[in-house]
């Protein structure tokens, strides 16, 4: 017998949903380049329903008590005193989505004795410690493409929503005002503007391919170059570093994962060799970038605009400054937790825990840390070390 520990967002304010929107959502054959979707046994939830809050509990604990296990689903994850560190002791699994991310420190990892995988219901494992992870032999696995297009459909979102203005003046309808001089100082167009994607993996190779049809210059760089083919079909310039990469672009979108590699990659130092009044799209890690070289940047006029969903720590205390800072689009964490790539995720969590429970192997692609190294998806795009330093901080939220 397990006991499983997950950590899931709170439901919505008004209650687990009772009704949706729609009444259901695509099916879908497979991800772009042949890579199949989850394939558990059987699924306990209906694809479309809200499975990533509490109530939702990815669907899991029929499948799971069926079997004789212990599951408990929180949303309380920060703090000495919350469930999720109660319960961590004796957890011999921890399942957390990146949107409310139960951080996995080496002193939590050292606090429980029996834990042996770290499922990711969604893509990026950042806030495992993975050296820790590593040093311990734990196994840490992510549900690798379940929601990469929802991110890069939102990157598109973001970038047009910047460039257009489009948020100050749905505000000035909001406000009863028809204030079409204030809505248009700061409105452009994308088309002819040079677009750089840092990282080109899933989620920003799909940037790419939404983008081209905008007639945009497409830039990246990346640790490993696309195939020539890809190159020429999309009509890309590589360049072999970041700062290269941004001093040419006028939009930048961040799309690699959060290692010790990209920690602070965009600081005052990148963001200087920026074009004056660039956007900064960032929707991989808030880590990613310096907090306040981006409100800073802001303030100065550096960046005109800068957008994303991502935070650190998260959630992000009352008094986190790109709250507050001008000309930014930020929303909480929800690019990729779509109703659509929820059913995705809690079917690959699904599908983990029926091999891990069975003793089978997880999938080579789904794989960021086993048997003591990085492994799979997780040897390929990022690098070892700690990523969570400074975490306890999303304590402050509820205070
Ligand atoms: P992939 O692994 O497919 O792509 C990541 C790319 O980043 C790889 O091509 C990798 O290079 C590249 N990369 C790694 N380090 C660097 C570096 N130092 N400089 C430049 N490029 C680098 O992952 P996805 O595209 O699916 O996801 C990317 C990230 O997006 C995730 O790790 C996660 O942090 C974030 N994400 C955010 C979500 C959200 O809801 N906002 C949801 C899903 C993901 P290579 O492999 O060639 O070495």
């Amino acid at each position: 017998m397990a006991k499983i520990v997950c950590v899931l967002y709170d439901d919505p304010v008004g209650g687990y949903p009772t009704s949706y929107a729609r009444d259901d959502i695509p099916t879908l054959d497979h991800y772009p380049g042949g890579q199949t979707l989850p394939t558990p046994g059987a699924i306990d939830f209906v694809p479309g329903e809200l499975l990533g809050s509490v109530s939702g509990e990815l669907g899991l604990r029929k499948f799971l008590e069926g079997l004789g296990h212990i599951l408990v689903v929180t949303s309380d994850k920060d703090g000495v005193d919350s469930v999720f560190e109660r319960e961590l002791p004796d957890a011999d699994i921890v399942i957390s989505q990146p949107f409310w991310p139960a951080y996995l420190t080496a002193d939590r990892i050292a606090s429980a004795p029996r834990l042996k995988l770290a499922v990711t219901a969604g893509i990026g494992s950042d806030h495992v410690d993975l050296q820790a992870a590593m040093e311990r032999g734990l196994t840490v696995a992510e549900v690798t493409y379940s929601n990469s297009i929802s991110v890069s459909e939102h990157v598109v979102m973001l970038i047009l929503s910047l460039v257009r203005n489009y948020i100050p003046s749905y505000q000035w309808v909001i406000s009863g005002g028809w204030n079409i001089s204030d809505c248009v100082e700061r409105s452009y167009d994308l088309e002819g503007m040079t677009v750089g994607t840092v990282g080109a993996g899933r989620i920003g190779t799909a940037v790419l391919r939404r983008l081209k049809p905008f007639d945009v210059n497409l830039h990246y760089t990346d640790r490993h170059r696309l195939p020539e083919s890809v190159e020429r079909e999309l009509r890309l310039t590589f360049h072999p570093s970041a700062e290269l990469m941004v001093r040419v672009c006028d939009v930048v979108t961040v799309n690699a994962p959060l290692h010790p590699e990209t920690e602070h990659m965009f600081n005052d130092a990148l963001i200087g060799k920026m074009k004056r009044g660039a956007y900064l799209v960032n929707t991989a890690r808030g880590k990613i970038c310096d907090r306040d070289a981006v409100a800073r940047a802001l303030e100065s006029g550096q960046l005109a605009g800068y957008a994303g969903d991502v935070w650190f720590p998260q959630p992000p205390p009352k008094d986190h400054p790109w709250r507050a800072m001008p000309h930014h689009g930020m929303t909480p964490h929800v690019s990729g937790t779509s109703l659509a790539a929820q059913a995705r995720y809690a079917a690959g969590v699904r599908e983990i825990l029926e091999c891990w429970l069975d003793g089978r192997s997880i999938r080579e692609e789904y794989l960021i840390v086993d048997n003591g190294r990085l492994a799979g998806a997780g040897a390929h795009s990022y690098s070892a070390g700690d990523a969570t330093r400074g975490s306890n901080e999303a304590e402050r939220f509820r205070q």
